[in-house]
């Protein structure tokens, strides 16, 4: 967008019209920013330049092109007032193929109820959410009374694995931001998950995550030449062999606090035996059941094991008669927290495999100690059921790694939560083609994180 526009966009904004409706026109001239993760700065710098219209105290943290990393305070964060921090992240996964696409995806269009764009609910559309339940609470409450400085902090780089965003900031500005506690993103309210009672409404907030580890094992043998003589001994199957290795080398199902309390919670809404079940999964005497039990949902298994996702299988380029000397295969896993898993999992890994094959980390997430549930937690789940009557609020593991990981290997209490309704198309979305949010989830949103914070100031003596 050219600076004029923003003058405009800002004006507007500025100048315009209520909450919800606010949150829409800016949710959409964010969305034509486009920010993919390493081009995102212009995002933040438009974002940055409507909090500080709005009278929140900026500090920018790091604004090299790759890093902008910026909070945005009630209070200025030199009065070193315990803060709760909303975080999110603006920047985006790239869009694969535009075609597939029923409106174009940096157009932010709002039509009916929908605002259309890539990063509408990850994580723009959250960040919108957060700052306007931030200046609801600056204009609603006499400024001399917080407790709590609250906090906007966006960040950079979440989708590359949060090096140019959180952890800057947690390695080096965590004592000025003095966080109290950090919502970041996680689960969402969600109906049709509770097997035999559909219209149940349940709210998943994130207490910990899985490790994330991005391994590579490749095979480097004397190329064989020519494929018009077969060879039994080739790079290609060598990795082949390993792979299936990889994927099962480790089956164990085991469930830490978390895990036993997101089933306790589960399993009291399921109805009947089943229910009573799938709620003591962990006792042994259900051990026979297990397994069965917990495939009865796709997302059950992986929170209590580790998981080995094949995601590539990698030659150099050659022609097709010739057979390679080099076969490289690429694995995304998840490794359950709080067990130290990954020394044993590359212990394990180096005794089954071949010893021609070499094996690389080339990613990984932090260590975290999942959250301890604490008086904010009580508040967000008071505020979801205001905001959603007949809501449940299920702690849980959250499959993927974020940003918060980050927060959480300082050990600050760090929930995973968007705090509006979605359904399962539109979580198919997020990194997926037709990203849109709804414009009642933008309000709810709001709405939800507003009454959290007037809740935590009401009851704090
Ligand atoms: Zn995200």
């Amino acid at each position: 967008m050219k600076p004029g526009k923003w003058i405009l966009v800002i004006f507007f904004l500025y100048f315009g019209c209520g909450k919800a409706q606010e949150a829409a026109e800016l949710l959409s001239a964010l969305i034509k920013i486009p920010s993919v993760s390493g081009k995102e700065k212009p995002a933040l710098i438009f974002l940055e330049a409507i909090c500080k219209l709005k009278g929140l105290n900026i500090k920018t943290f790091s604004n090299s092109d790759s890093t902008y990393n910026f909070s945005a305070s009630i209070l200025p964060l030199s009065d070193n007032k315990p803060n709760i921090v909303f975080l999110n992240h603006l920047d985006v996964v790239a869009v694969d193929d535009i075609k597939d696409w029923r409106k174009p995806p940096y157009s932010g269009i709002i039509e009916n109820d929908t605002l259309w764009g890539r990063g509408a609910i990850d994580m723009k559309g959250m960040a919108i959410v957060q700052l306007m339940a931030i200046l609801k609470l600056k204009e609603n409450i006499d400024l001399n009374k917080l407790k709590y400085n609250v906090t906007l902090l966006c960040v950079s780089g979440e989708e590359t694995g949060g090096t140019n965003g959180a952890k800057i900031v947690c390695d080096n500005y965590l004592k000025e931001l003095n966080p109290a506690v950090v919502f970041g993103e996680g689960g969402a309210g969600l109906q049709n998950v509770i097997p035999g009672n559909n219209k149940q409404k349940v709210f998943f907030v994130s207490l910990a995550e899985k490790k994330s580890l991005w391994i590579k094992i490749e095979a480097k043998i004397r190329p064989h030449g020519h494929a018009s003589v077969p060879s039994g001994k080739s790079a290609n199957k060598i990795i082949l062999r390993a792979i299936n290795k990889v994927e099962n080398n480790d089956s164990k199902i085991k469930f830490d606090q978390t895990t036993k309390t997101a089933f306790k919670k589960l399993g009291k809404l399921v109805p009947g035996f089943k229910g009573f079940i799938l709620g003591h999964v962990n006792w042994w005497i259900f051990r026979p059941f297990r397994r069965k039990v917990l495939t009865a949902n796709e997302l059950f298994l992986p929170m209590v094991q580790n998981t080995f996702q094949l995601t590539s299988i990698q030659n150099p380029p050659g022609a097709l008669n010739q057979i390679p000397g080099i076969s490289a295969a690429f694995f995304d896993c998840r490794l359950l927290p709080r067990f130290n898993e990954k020394p044993f999992t590359i212990k394990r890994l180096m005794r089954v495999l071949d010893p021609r094959i070499k094996l690389t980390v080339l990613e990984e997430s932090p260590e975290a100690e999942p959250t301890k549930p604490d008086k904010f937690f009580d508040h967000i789940n008071d505020a979801i059921k205001l905001t959603y009557p007949g809501a449940e609020v299920i702690p849980f593991l959250f499959l993927a790694s974020s940003d918060n990981s980050y927060f959480r290997n300082k050990n600050i209490p760090t929930y995973g939560i968007m705090p509006f309704e979605l359904n399962a198309d539109l979580m198919q979305t997020v990194h997926g083609c037709n990203e849109r949010i709804p414009l009642t989830a933008l309000k709810n949103g709001i709405n939800t994180y507003y009454t959290f914070l007037t809740q935590v100031h009401e009851n704090e003596k």
